[in-house]
């Protein structure tokens, strides 16, 4: 798959300004962004479990020029999303698809390894079994063991809509991620103690709002840009959880579930469920999923006196 990419983005390299892509990043178990401008940075390119982060984050600020991105299927939603709401022109966009099987948590792999990750001197992946060196110790691991929730729930392995498509074809087969299925079982008042209680952890870094692909305000954030400021600097629970109602009410209808608020969060706060119990809340009104089929509007963008999904004065 890895050359089968590598010969498609050298192809299509000199129509473009740039190709987003991951490397090998400042360990054995992290993969960073690559942004290739020439035929030589092809070869650092790598795709598999190491390659999490949503490149798709990077568009909005590339508008205006001739841009390629290697995708996987939750990016790809992504993408689909941006352009629909004409925060990117797709036309500007060459997308080079993988056919996914899924990325690493990295949370889960700490929990595995016996010492931190800092201590890993070398790690390589044998078909889905990871074998590693951590101080010392030889250890593996196998995928199916550490692989993020969202990729267990995966309803989209394969890119859509990409240009051109890499791998071989998977068909989903989701599985129910079990912590939302508690959540969900939980009542609302429930709910509400139980997110008190998490977001007393928050440092409101703001990491979760910096690495969505939807959040495109930036430095305009309605969080962090008025005046007088809605947030004070009081890291409390009631004041944490203000900054989280404001980002999930800015993602409602058009977050792509791709994990990387969650991923981003320093002190692993569980953000995706709220964002997937906002997806359903969204799916059951709506009958819409964002990012799944392109040139449609967020239902949330548009505007109808009668919803046919709101029983509007049925209470
Ligand atoms: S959610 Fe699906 S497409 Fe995204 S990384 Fe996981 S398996 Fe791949
Ligand atoms: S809110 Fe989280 S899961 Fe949703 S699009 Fe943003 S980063 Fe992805
Ligand atoms: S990334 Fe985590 S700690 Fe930082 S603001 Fe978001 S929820 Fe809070």
């Amino acid at each position: 798959m890895l050359q089968q990419l590598k010969d498609a983005i050298t192809s299509r390299l000199p129509e473009l300004d740039l190709v987003l892509g991951w490397e090998m990043g400042f360990d054995p178990f992290h993969a960073t962004p690559l942004y290739i401008r020439e035929a030589a940075d092809v070869e650092r390119l790598v795709v598999g479990p190491w390659a999490v982060h949503n490149l798709a984050t990077y568009l909005p600020g590339l508008k205006g020029k001739k841009v390629g991105i290697v995708v996987k299927g939750c990016d790809s939603r992504s993408v689909i999303q941006l352009a629909n709401e004409g925060l990117i022109r797709r036309e500007d966009v060459t997308v080079f698809g993988l056919c996914c099987d899924g990325v690493v948590s990295h949370r889960k792999l700490r929990e595995k390894l016996p010492a931190d990750l800092g201590f890993v001197e070398e790690a390589q992946w044998q078909a889905d079994v990871l074998r590693a060196r951590v101080a010392g110790q030889e250890v593996s691991v196998r995928l199916s063991d550490v692989l993020a929730d969202k990729c267990i729930a995966c309803c989209y392995p394969n890119a859509l809509g990409a240009d051109v498509l890499v791998g071989s074809e998977r068909t989903a087969s989701p599985q129910p991620v079990a912590c939302q299925e508690s959540f969900e079982a939980l009542s609302s008042a429930e709910k509400q103690a139980f997110w008190q209680e998490t977001m007393a952890r928050c440092i409101r870094c703001y990491a979760c709002r910096n690495a969505c692909p939807m959040c495109v305000c930036r430095d305009h954030c309605i969080a962090t840009s008025r005046d007088p400021l809605w947030l004070g600097q009081e890291n409390s629970p009631a004041e944490n959880f203000m900054f989280q109602m404001i980002h999930v009410m800015h993602l409602a209808g058009r977050c792509t579930e791709c994990g990387e608020c969650e991923r981003a969060c320093p002190v692993d706060i569980p953000l995706l469920l709220l964002r997937r119990h906002m997806n359903r809340v969204t799916q059951d009104l709506f009958a819409y999923e964002a990012g799944t089929t392109v040139g449609q509007t967020p239902p949330l963008l548009t505007f109808q006196v009668e919803e046919a999904g709101i029983n509007e004065r049925g209470w």
